[in-house]
Parts: C-alpha cells; sequence; structure tokens
C-alpha cells in the first residue's frame, strides 16, 4: 500500500522537522513494507535522514530546471534536496488556481523525463457527479489526456473534489465502482483521497483495486498520520 500526506499550506519548517521525526520513528519501529509518502510545503524541504519506507515529496513545481518564472521552484531547486517525487494535478491546482490540463501535461511529462515518481491526481466535481457514473468516468478520463499512463513511476490519485477538504468522504460502493472502471485503463496504482481519517483508514483500505490512500487534513497530525499507517500495516497487503 501507498500512504501519502499532503499537508497544502501548513506546517512551518520546524514542526515540519518534528513530525517527519516522529513519522521516521514510527515507520522503523513498525517494520512495515508500506510506502509512506509526505508533501510538506516548499519551505519545509530539507535533506532528511530517512527510513527506506519514507519518501519526501513536493506538492507542486514549474516545468524547468531553472529559469524566470516568479515564485515557482523548479527541478535544480527540488534536487538540492534529494527528491525525486512529486503530485501533480491536485484539485485545489485545477480548480482554485486555475491550472489546465496543458500545463499539467507540461509538468507531467517534464517530471517524467527525469524519472520522478509522480502522484497524479483525478477527479471529479460534484455537478458530474450527481451526472452518474459514465460522466464521472469520462471526467475522470479527459483529465488523463496527454499523460502516458503506462510510465513505470506512476501513481493515480483518485480524488472527488466533492469530497476533499469537506469532511465527506464517497461511499465505499462510490469508491469500489469508481476504482474498478479506473482500473480497466490504468494499470498503475490507484489511490484513494478525500476526507480519510483514521477512522475509516481500515474500510477504504480494505476496498478492491485501492491501492493506498492520499490524506489532507487527517494527515496534519503526525498521530493521526502514523495510526493510518499502522491500519495499513494490519492488512498486510504489499505492493
Ligand atoms: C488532499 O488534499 O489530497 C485531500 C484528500 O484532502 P482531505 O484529506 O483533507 O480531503
Amino acid at each position: 500500500m501507498i500512504i501519502a500526506a499532503n499537508f497544502k499550506t501548513n506546517h512551518t519548517r520546524e514542526s515540519t522537522k518534528e513530525y517527519i521525526e516522529k513519522l521516521n520513528r514510527y515507520v522503523s519501529d513498525l517494520n512495515s513494507d508500506d510506502t509512506v509518502l509526505v508533501f510538506p510545503p516548499s519551505t519545509a524541504l530539507e535533506t532528511f535522514d530517512l527510513n527506506d519506507k519514507i519518501s519526501i515529496g513536493v506538492q507542486n513545481a514549474y516545468a524547468t530546471e531553472k529559469g524566470s518564472f516568479t515564485g515557482e521552484i523548479g527541478l535544480e531547486q527540488i534536487e538540492e534536496f534529494g527528491i525525486k517525487t512529486i503530485l501533480i494535478g491536485h484539485s485545489e491546482r485545477r480548480h482554485v488556481l486555475g491550472e489546465s490540463q496543458d500545463e499539467v501535461v507540461k509538468k507531467y511529462d517534464f517530471y517524467k523525463s527525469k524519472g520522478f515518481k509522480i502522484v497524479y491526481c483525478i477527479g471529479e466535481p460534484k455537478e458530474v457527479r450527481e451526472e452518474g457514473i459514465e460522466s464521472v468516468i469520462a471526467y475522470n478520463f479527459a483529465q488523463l489526456e496527454g499523460i502516458d499512463i503506462s510510465y513505470e513511476n506512476l501513481i493515480v490519485a483518485y480524488e472527488p473534489v466533492w469530497a476533499i477538504g469537506t469532511g465527506l468522504t464517497a461511499s465505499n460502493e462510490q469508491i469500489e465502482e469508481t476504482l474498478g472502471l479506473l482500473k480497466q485503463k490504468i494499470k498503475a496504482p490507484i489511490l484513494y483521497g478525500g476526507s480519510v481519517k483514521v477512522a475509516n483508514t481500515k474500510e477504504i483500505l480494505d476496498i478492491k483495486n485501492c491501492e493506498g490512500i492520499l490524506v489532507g487534513t487527517a494527515s496534519w497530525d503526525v498521530d493521526a498520520f502514523c495510526e493510518m499507517i499502522g491500519e495499513a500495516r494490519k492488512i498486510g497487503r504489499y505492493l
């Protein structure tokens, strides 16, 4: 399984350091084979000395080695920390910050060419979900347009927009049906994301075709995130 934490615009450099140290101790003691990914804000990146099951990634980056892109970071800034993992296409970047599919594809192609592990997010808004499953699948497949889905370092995160940060989790039936249909096209591991918390981690990880979780809000508390990793360990289904 893959258990991922997205800090979004939360945690400072200091609190990230404390978080990562605690997480590292927990994962080392647990001796689990699950993969743990953490996406802190870029201001809190460091070269952490970590258990080999944990990787640090960036939440976003521009498709460039370096250059004149005010406010952005590129490959040179990321590689300084030995980071080789990136989150691309998160719904907040698409729907709040207006990132287009073309921009997402450019980032994907660039970081793919650099061999990065890419957690690529897709997910439909509420009005599409209300139209029914065919619209849901068409919308999610459109977000894969231009993306090489056979890339060996790809992980897809299915995150319905209406479930992100809202406390509303998709039902187990909705998750199972959607992942089953996505899996017909996507061979890469698929994570579910959208208001996952300690209390529903196990039932979500137990869903067929669910190969992990991408957690926002509930992951900001290190103890809660560790509990989720502990739940995955109990299932013991490794990728
Ligand atoms: C996310 O940001 O990817 C996410 C799933 O957020 P939350 O867990 O808060 O819904």
